[in-house]
């Protein structure tokens, strides 16, 4: 039986899909107004672990992962350089996609965007207009928590010091501050409007995920899947949302991912310890060894990310890959004595109850690499037949199905991952450092603080960095360092 940690609830259950053999399963996507980093691959590895591990134990499973390509972080990051919306996303939603194939991880079936489902938001939120869960206030409309008794249970906030009536319209916000939130945000001068029957203005984050979910797997479903920072008010508020709307339960099982940290410390472009794909491949790693690593400690514990801890997944790996290549070396007709039908029973039971208690991928690899261990000396003395080595090559292509360690038809290590290059018109990669100084000039450049972005410029160019404002963002060049 599949166990799985519900976040609602708080507990380890069985996991019984609502139909028989048939899995909904939705993931919050990426919000697509800079370019992924490693933090963000995490969630989506672990989800893809577990899309491979159901589609192993035989359920078809219908996989949904939205494209919030309109927000807060989207509306001021298309203003600060003067693009619309679909300009200013594109690039991050194509490095989204090159990155997701570079780590080998299965395209979901639907990958709706926001801004292709706004009469769905609409729909959703008249609804609760019309059932009382909603209220208009200064062209916005909000949603009124008192109205919905449940609300705080999958996130357990403390609702009682919060001053009643108290709303907010920014798309994040703290467990501090519980509020009515914006369902529907009124017009405002600098930011993108859709005519609807609800009122011009734009949808607030929280309703995309309800109705995209809604539309593609309908009203209740499986799994929802998401980080932990996503708990509150993200899916508090989907919950809301949704059960209010649409009188049914929304999800049976909400699983969150835990946060990835840097030599033990949060990712910050401050601290120089901001990593995206591409300054992890400039270095000479595979992106499947970034997969190794990311999938290698169980989702719900804090993930520390090292480059020792990233030497030991390239040579777990290398492991798996030199076994399957001894194996592939046993000669035609050889005979042996080894009996390795009972050693392969043993690491596949070990594999699927590691994965099917709460996907203890611990446990899951300890089992495959035991039986490598075992087998390598038997593979020295000659005495694995041609028919044992493919016995033990078909389990460890079983495994993989499920890991995803070894290059599938669906991965691409292609130079398109390298969505910096892209942007910058080159190859070459820059040192984090430069980039991290590149980025601050940017934030600089938005905030019109132009003494401080020609700052940068020119300590940039000190270090043999020329920089080019061009419409499609800044191009960098490595020209002779310049004395000031
Ligand atoms: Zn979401």
């Amino acid at each position: 039986m599949i166990r799985f940690h519900n976040t609602l609830g708080g507990r380890t259950e069985d996991f019984v899909p609502m139909e028989p053999g048939r899995v909904r399963l939705y993931a919050c996507g990426p919000t697509v107004y800079d370019f992924p980093h490693i933090g963000n691959w995490r969630a989506n590895v672990f989800e893809d672990l577990l899309k491979r591990f159901l589609i192993y134990r035989g359920f078809q499973v219908v996989h949904v992962q939205n494209i919030t390509d309109v927000d807060d972080k989207t509306i001021k990051g298309a203003r600060a350089r003067g693009l619309s919306l679909d300009d200013y996303t594109r690039p991050y939603i194509e490095a989204f996609f090159a990155e997701r194939d570079a780590l080998n991880i299965r395209p979901a079936d639907h990958y709706p965007r926001a801004t292709g489902h706004i009469p769905e938001m609409v729909g959703i939120v008249k609804a609760l207009l019309d059932k009382g869960f909603a209220y208009r206030k200064d062209g916005s409309i909000y949603f009124a928590i008192d109205r919905f008794p449940a609300y705080g249970r999958l996130s357990r906030v403390n609702l009682e010091d919060r001053r009643p009536g108290s709303r907010g319209d920014a798309d994040e916000y703290e467990k501090e501050s519980v509020h009515d939130f914006a369902l529907w945000k009124a017009p405002k001068a600098d930011e993108p409007v859709w005519e609807t029957e609800i009122g011009p203005g734009r949808p607030g984050w929280h309703i995309e995920c309800s109705a995209m979910s809604a539309k593609y797997l309908g009203p209740s479903f499986d799994i929802h899947c998401g980080g932990v920072d996503n708990i509150f008010p993200h899916h508090e508020n989907e919950i809301a949302q949704s059960e209010a709307a649409n009188g049914v339960k929304f999800v049976n099982y909400w699983l969150h991912c835990h946060h990835l940290v840097v030599d033990g410390q949060k990712m910050a472009k401050s601290k120089g310890n901001f990593y995206r794909l591409a300054d992890i491949l400039a270095r000479g790693y595979d992106p499947l060894d970034v997969r190794v690593l990311l999938l290698s400690t169980h989702y719900r514990k804090m993930l520390n990310f090292t480059f020792e801890a990233l030497d030991q997944a390239v040579t777990a790996r290398r492991r798996i890959g030199d076994f399957l290549g001894e194996l592939g070396a046993v000669p035609a007709g050889a005979a042996g004595d080894a009996a390795v039908g009972p050693l392969v029973e043993a690491a596949r039971a070990g594999f699927v109850a590691g994965l099917e208690d709460d996907l203890n991928i611990a446990e899951a690899l300890a089992a495959l690499f035991t039986l490598i261990k075992s087998v390598n000396p038997l593979l020295v003395e000659g005495r694995v037949s041609r028919a044992g080595a493919d016995v033990l090559a078909a389990f460890v292509e079983e495994a993989d199905a499920v890991l995803g360690f070894k290059p599938s038809p669906t991965h691409k290590a292609s130079g398109r991952i390298d969505a910096r290059s892209e942007v910058m018109g080159t190859a070459e990669v820059l040192k984090a450092e430069d980039q991290a100084r590149i980025d601050e000039r940017q934030r600089a450049r938005a905030a019109k603080d132009f003494a401080r972005s020609d700052a940068i410029r020119r300590e940039l160019l000190e270090r043999g960095i020329i920089l080019e404002d061009t419409k499609d963002g800044v191009r960098w060049k490595r020209v002779a360092p310049q004395k000031p």
